[in-house]
């Protein structure tokens, strides 16, 4: 029988082997995305810019704050080359280190936000602990070049599936399905062509594969380069981008790179140490859009950025 005395002793003695461990936790769980440098996010191509390029990561940043990651948000012309974007983030990343002392960041974009990263950690490696690509069209996307293609011919000229990749590539990216594509756009399309991803690739090579399907280099001029992207397109039944994403991966029918997302091949989403590059995801999944609309029964793309959050942790970065 246990006396009062001895009740107490357990007492005290559980209440001592829980508390180390519920600090423990606590502490875990509020240092998982505490990396050493600064998270830098870079957005894509996208007619986001009304709502601004908070809600474009939804729900991102909000979680790798609330894991201990220090997460700074950049906006740069939704519409134009990677060299013009690529310029305006550098300036960013040039504010972004003076403002908050660190030595270097981590930069992460989405989708075109990729050729972003990759110039910047080209320009300035020394201040670039790592840059990851999600979604990245790295060697170009046979959506572009199909509206490349067909950008002088509008309405009743496109018929079929052309006209249903043309439509719902406007959809995409909120311009009026089947209206002339605007002239900035179209320029900033075009660095999204196999010829103008080649081109750009051609002067900024790192971490980009030399084989067709591989990992590119895990590590250039100190910068660790990381990939991860999906390969559906029919995810969520109540997200209404999940059809337009369909129409346009039908532009990869016939590819060597044919598993896709909707916009990006697998294999063009390759940026030095491949992550995971077929993940049950479409080109704005990869971003928890629409609204954290996304696979309910897979991994969830806040998890994923999370784990990618620790896993610059945990490689001192
Ligand atoms: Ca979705």
């Amino acid at each position: 029988m246990f006396t009062l005395a001895h009740r107490i002793t357990l007492t005290t003695l559980l209440l001592a082997l829980a508390s180390p461990s519920l600090a423990w936790f606590s502490w875990f769980k509020s240092s998982y995305a505490e990396t050493r440098y600064p998270i830098v996010l870079a957005h894509g191509m996208a007619g986001f810019d009304n709502i601004g390029p908070l809600n474009y990561w939804y729900g991102i940043p909000g979680d790798l704050k609330a894991r201990g990651g220090t997460v700074y948000l950049t906006q740069v012309s939704s519409f134009n080359s990677s060299e013009v974007r690529g310029e305006q983030l550098l300036a960013q990343v040039e504010d972004i280190l003076a403002i908050s002392g660190a030595s270097k960041v981590n930069l992460i974009g989405h989708s075109h936000g990729s050729q972003s990263v990759r110039y910047v950690a080209a320009v300035m490696p020394g201040r670039i602990a790592s840059a990851t690509a999600v979604g990245g069209p790295n060697k170009g996307s046979p959506v572009a070049d199909l509206v490349d293609d067909v950008s002088g011919l509008v309405g009743d000229d496109l018929t079929g599936v052309v006209g249903s990749i043309v439509s719902g590539f406007g959809s995409i990216i909120g311009l009026a399905a089947g209206e002339k594509l605007p002239q900035d756009a179209l320029a900033g399309l075009y660095s999204l062509t196999t010829e103008g991803a080649a081109d750009f690739n051609r002067r900024f090579p790192a971490g980009v594969p030399t084989t067709a399907c591989g990992d590119g280099a895990h590590r250039v001029n100190g910068v660790r380069y990381y990939s991860w992207s999906g390969t559906r397109h029919l995810t969520n039944a109540l997200d209404p981008i999940d059809i337009p994403l369909a129409a346009t991966g039908a532009a990869f029918i016939g590819k060597s790179d044919w598993q896709n997302d909707g916009l990006v091949g697998r294999c063009s989403s390759h940026l030095g140490d491949v992550i995971r590059d077929d993940y049950r995801m479409n080109h704005l999944d990869e971003v928890n859009q629409v609204v954290g609309l996304t696979y309910l029964f897979e991994t969830d793309p806040v998890v994923v950025f999370r784990n990618h959050a620790n896993r610059l942790k945990n490689a001192g970065l």
